[in-house]
């Protein structure tokens, strides 16, 4: 624009129009210049295949992204990886916060990569990443030694969802994990809530880890949790705290005794060892190891994949029976007035539910 003092009233006073200014936006920042070339299914199971752990990274993402295009990719990337998975150890690391898990995860992770070779992943189920947007086992500088390996993989847990979503995508992940030629997968989990039953049902040995306390610890702990336990670790056995372990350890053999044999055959162990000192881990490893032989050995191994694959597919529908409901724009609306006239007495819960689900029906016999 010509500069004001240029105007017929200041004559004899000329101002240059000055230097253009750029603008304060890089350019080449505009969208498009930079954007990371969208990779193609194709291309992103080859790199998994390969063993790509960038490419790996990517498709566990898309697992867990909500974005249904997303989704859509994610499905078609896990189907052509199933043909490659499954050879694996999938074994499942319980214990409430504070047990010692992530000590432990890094000191069981370096023992079994030294003791096999191979590739180790460390994936994890946190229901409570969503609940307190604050994960607990979501923070990968936990594992040291395991964070700087280069055949290890530690994932935090997907946060999204409810627990069995954030199941699903985890258990989704063990197959491209495997693809990726990861033979040996740890399920983290936190001892509190369902999230060990959802861990159960993805791992072949179930390993669960205790703390020695007053004496009455078997009180506090669950009876479910034992059931599905295949080995109880008693975790800082040291200093003056080894008899304390040993006392809890007779006292977990015992109740065991009282429990039906699982269908494994195999009668749980009680170890304890100390993640921090790295005693007692070798035995910890013969043991799940020797589990590994004896059910590969009896069928219960492939048994209990199949039962696993069945439940899986069962979740799988309920999940999206469950989302189709609840996203229903109509559901969404109706909901919240159903749910008053519960409350004030209008109608009982299971006339409200059995209305609202009848409306649902109806609206997906008009869609078609
Ligand atoms: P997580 O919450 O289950 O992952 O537990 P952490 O691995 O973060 O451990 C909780 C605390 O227990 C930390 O302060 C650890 O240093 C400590 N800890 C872990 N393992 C041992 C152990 O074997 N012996 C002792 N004395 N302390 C331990």
């Amino acid at each position: 624009m010509e500069h004001p003092e240029n105007n017929e009233e200041y004559k004899g006073l000329t101002v240059n129009s000055g230097v253009k200014q750029p603008s304060i936006v890089n350019p080449y920042l505009k969208r498009g210049h930079f954007r990371r070339r969208e990779i193609s299914v194709g291309d992103m199971v080859d790199g998994i295949i390969k063993g790509d752990v960038t490419i790996l990274s990517q498709a566990v993402t898309l697992v867990e992204s909500v974005n249904p295009a997303h989704q859509q990719k994610a499905q078609e990337v896990i189907e052509k990886c199933l043909p490659y998975s499954g050879s694996s150890i999938r074994i499942g690391i319980s214990g409430v916060p504070g047990a010692g898990k992530s000590t432990s995860i890094d000191q069981f992770g370096i023992h079994v990569l030294e003791r096999t070779g191979g590739k180790l992943a460390v994936l994890a189920i946190d229901p409570s990443s969503e609940r307190s947007k604050g994960s607990i086992l979501g923070d990968k500088t936990r594992m040291e030694k395991l964070a700087l390996h280069p055949d290890a993989f530690i994932r935090p847990s997907p946060t999204a969802g409810s627990l069995g979503g954030v199941a699903r995508k985890t258990r989704e992940s063990i197959i491209l994990c495997e693809a990726a030629g990861f033979d040996k997968i740890f399920v983290e989990t936190v001892g509190v809530g369902q999230s060990e039953t959802a861990c159960h049902s993805m791992v072949d040995f179930f390993l669960l880890i205790q703390l020695a306390g007053t004496g009455d610890e078997l009180q506090g702990i669950k009876r479910g949790i034992m059931e599905i336990s295949d080995g109880i670790v008693i975790n800082k056995c040291d200093g003056n705290n080894v008899d304390k372990c040993q006392m809890a350890a007779t006292n977990f053999r015992n109740a065991l005794h009282f429990f039906p044999m699982p269908d494994s055959g195999w009668l749980p162990k009680v170890l304890c060892y100390s993640g921090f000192y790295g005693t007692g881990i070798k035995e910890i490893w013969d043991m799940v190891y020797e589990y590994i032989d004896f059910v590969k050995h009896n069928g219960y191994f492939n048994y209990r994949r199949n039962e696993q694959a069945k439940y899986w597919m069962y979740e799988s529908i309920n999940e999206n029976l469950r989302n189709s409901f609840y996203n229903n724009v109509q559901v969404q609306e109706s909901i919240l007035r159903s749910e008053q006239s519960v409350l004030n007495g209008e109608k009982t819960s299971f006339a409200a539910a059995a209305d609202l689900l009848s409306m649902y029906f109806d609206l997906l016999r008009k869609e078609k």
